[in-house]
């Protein structure tokens, strides 16, 4: 009773898990990981399945080798799916090797050795050798170096399969004629244990992950790769929150010139593609720590950390000039377009809505003062005066 007992609690436990894994994957079937997740506890609750049915077959090893086999598998799927997850290569030399040694030679002891110490020590260190695998998999990402949870969960999982062989020895010692012995107890109790708290733990990284990128997805603007408005906002309010108070930090606002009048002559879809273009020649210029968003239509926005108004406008500049010198595929090859920017300093003690007022203002001044041109406000540099313009025309 206590046995079976046990057995059903883990694969009603192990088909709750593939049941939340497969809404995962089914939303988001790219997320591979949730799939082999999914597949690594339908081995599980296949183990548990022969496992309960021991008791009612006559060859014993046969089934508790089939039972062996299915938790191979489990922790197998457990390891792609790791390799997935953390966006590292799978190998499958070394997955194949350990999976068709550790079935062979458990196979060849079962069918050899009597059920016993030695037998219980082959299984063990087969499972534990299949779980090393995935802690090999996770130590390859950065990411998961710095896992330590997960790196604790499968070593825990592995001591778990080496103490198997021990509570086993010790269950014998017991020697209760009905029920269980406690060390058999304690050995499905640990089992158990651990599937749950990897389980929770799968499904938390999952949904983690999840969350992260349709929050991403939700803040990028898909047409020049950039933050979107309300991506842009977010990322320059938390950005300041980071800054330290000596920090500099600038403000460039871009809009392209005459954009209104490209759509109409070339089509939208041309439009389109010189959007696409301004986003890369930004994403190229922009440092790590940067904040670049496409804020309206053909509006973008720029948050250069770490750079007073001197060092915005000759970012200004440079963009200004690669994007007047950009030429597109199907038009004609002199046909080039042109922007207009605002650049400012961000101070301190002023929010960013101000700095942004300020800016546009500089945009401003730079159309009517004839478009392809920076303009900016507050420079404290003795450069200011300098007109860096060269304006279309
Ligand atoms: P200015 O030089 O003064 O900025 O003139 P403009 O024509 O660029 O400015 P205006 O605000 O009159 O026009 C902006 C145009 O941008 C109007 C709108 O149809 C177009 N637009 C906005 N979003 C998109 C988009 O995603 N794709 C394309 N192709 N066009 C867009
Ligand atoms: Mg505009
Ligand atoms: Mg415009």
């Amino acid at each position: 009773m206590g046995l079976s007992y046990i057995h059903a609690v883990n694969m009603g436990l192990a088909a709750a898990v593939i049941c939340g894994l497969s809404a995962i994957f089914l939303f988001d079937r790219s997320r591979k990981s949730a799939l082999w997740w999914m597949l690594s506890f339908a081995a599980v609750l296949l183990s548990a399945l022969s496992s309960a049915a021991l008791p009612f077959v006559t060859a014993q090893p046969i089934a508790g080798y089939v039972s062996f086999a299915f938790t191979i598998m489990a922790i197998t799927c457990l390891n792609v799916g790791i390799a997935w997850h953390y966006r590292v290569a799978t190998p499958w030399r070394i997955i194949d090797t350990v999976v068709a040694v550790t079935l062979v030679v458990t196979f060849i002891s079962t069918m050899v050795l009597p059920i016993g110490p030695v037998s219980w020590t082959v299984e063990a260190v087969s499972l534990a050798g299949a779980q090393a695998v995935g802690l090999f998999i996770l130590m390859r990402s950065e990411k998961g170096k710095r896992d330590r949870v997960f790196i604790a969960f499968l070593a825990l999982s592995m001591l778990n399969f080496l103490s198997h062989p021990v509570l086993e020895m010790m269950a014998r010692i017991e020697n209760v004629q009905n029920g269980l012995a406690d060390a058999a107890v304690a050995m499905h109790i640990n089992n158990a244990l651990i599937m749950i708290g990897l389980a929770t733990f799968l499904m938390l990284r999952l949904a983690n992950q999840l969350l992260a990128d349709l929050k991403g997805q939700s803040e990028t603007d898909a047409l020049s790769g950039l933050l979107n408005r309300n991506g842009f906002n977010a990322a320059v309010h938390s950005a300041r929150d980071r800054r330290s108070s000596k920090g500099t930090a600038s403000l460039v606002i871009c809009d392209l010139d005459h954009f209104k009048s490209i759509n109409d002559q070339h089509g939208h879809h041309v439009g389109d593609r010189v959007i696409a273009a301004f986003g890369r020649l930004v994403r190229a210029g922009a440092r790590d720590g940067d904040v670049c968003g496409r804020v309206g239509g053909e509006e973008f926005c720029i948050y250069l950390l770490n750079s007073d108004a001197r060092a915005a406008r000759l970012f200004a500049e440079w963009l200004r000039v690669a994007f007047a010198s950009t030429s597109y595929s199907e038009l004609s090859s002199n046909t080039r377009f042109t922007a207009s920017f605002g650049v400012t300093q961000v101070q301190a003690d002023e929010t960013i809505e101000e700095a942004y007022v300020r800016a546009d203002k500089a945009l401003y001044q730079a159309k009517r003062d004839g478009r392809n041109c920076v303009r900016s406000v507050g420079e404290a540099s003795e450069l200011s005066g300098i007109k860096f313009s060269s304006a279309a025309g």
